[in-house]
């Protein structure tokens, strides 16, 4: 597996690469300016799940503000800057735990050697991003248009000119939000460089088609043994994203932990409102630290077959609904009752 041999990094106190657990990254989307909004999202993704934060420094303000955010919070933070060298320089001095450049953007070589001077001297590592949105014409005429081997070779020159200032603590991400472009060039990335990859595709969209793209582009990526650390972009909540990285990192079997929920898609034969119970299910148990199955079912015919495989499960009735735990019905329970019938099965449980 690729991820086994990349390079290990220490983004704070997270070790990403080198095999080491895949880690969940998000953005914030406040003003970074603003700290307290800032921190307050950051509080709420860390509950969520999320391991290493980025926020965006547009301004020297917003680098200055770094200080103050870091202490507030519990999680690396990485700073995201882009045409401003400087930016990257203050960063760094006002604490960020990694920064993400495109030294393509941010000037001549003298800028870049000064921003890896300064990374270097605090030990911060460098995360080299390369967007489709932003290759250079270059490499677009080279291979007639934005290509995989375009992405690549950008993102290669990138790391050699950091490599050249004798500097290796490095990340690297391509991102596109074709997501077939995206699967290739890691592929081929994967196979030329060993530092550790951040794996995401960009401006995927909205919940559904940002869901689906990011699911099927990381999948196919990430079950290469591609990928060390990964980010879900969606347009919405942040913490949507942290969500739909767990779930794909659970699905691939690449995250133990959490309660699987899995539901029935219901049919003519639901006589309760399952949607619902499902959807209450599935907030319900997304705090409780329980590595289980919680099957929610809609009827008699597939229901307690298949609340049998969980460890429990509810099978709906007309009004009432079963409880079922390791394979026996258990009790029936009225339906205004399965939820908290439910949530205090999983407080109690004890194995
Ligand atoms: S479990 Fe029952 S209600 Fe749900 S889809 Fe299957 S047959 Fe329909």
């Amino acid at each position: 597996m690729y991820r086994e041999n990349t390079k290990k990094i220490n983004i704070g106190e997270k070790v990403i690469g080198g095999g080491s657990p895949i880690a969940i990254q998000s953005m914030t989307n406040t003003r970074t300016e603003d700290i307290e909004a800032t921190v307050a999202q950051i509080h709420k993704l860390e509950t969520a799940g999320c391991e290493i934060i980025r926020c965006a420094v547009p301004t020297i303000e917003a680098a200055g503000a770094l200080a103050e955010i870091k202490k507030q919070i519990h999680i690396p933070l990485v700073a995201d800057i882009h045409f401003d060298y400087r930016l990257a320089i203050a960063a760094i001095e006002n604490g960020a735990d990694k920064i993400r450049i495109n030294p393509g953007n941010i000037g001549d070589s003298e800028r870049v050697r000064k921003v890896v001077e300064k990374a270097k001297e605090y030990r911060v590592p460098i995360r080299v991003g390369v967007n489709s949105g932003s290759l250079e014409k270059e490499l677009i005429d080279k291979y007639g248009k934005v290509t995989a081997e375009g992405l690549v070779e950008s993102a290669l020159d990138k790391v050699r000119m950091i490599e050249d200032f004798g500097y290796d603590r490095i990340v690297v991400s391509i991102k596109s939000s074709d997501v077939m472009m995206c699967v290739k060039a890691h592929e081929k990335l994967a196979k030329e460089c060993s530092y550790p990859l951040h794996v995401g595709i960009t401006e995927a969209g909205t919940l559904l088609a940002g869901n689906i793209k990011s699911s099927i582009g990381l999948g196919l990526i990430l079950n290469q043994g591609i990928g060390d650390t990964i980010r879900v972009s969606l347009t919405g909540d942040p913490v949507e994203e942290i969500k739909s990285a767990k779930i794909i990192l659970k699905t691939l079997g690449l995250r133990k932990g959490g309660i699987e929920v899995v539901s029935c898609p219901t049919c003519g034969r639901t006589k309760i409102d399952l949607i619902r119970l499902a959807n209450q299910v599935e907030h319900m148990v997304a705090d409780i630290p329980l590595d289980i199955k919680v099957a929610v079912m809609g009827c008699v015919v597939n229901g307690p077959g298949e609340a049998k495989e969980a460890d429990i499960g509810i099978a709906g009735g007309v009004g009432e609904g079963l409880l079922i735990k390791k394979g026996e019905i258990v009790k029936k329970v009225k339906e205004e009752e399965l939820l908290e019938t439910l949530r205090q099965e999983l407080l109690n449980w004890n194995e």
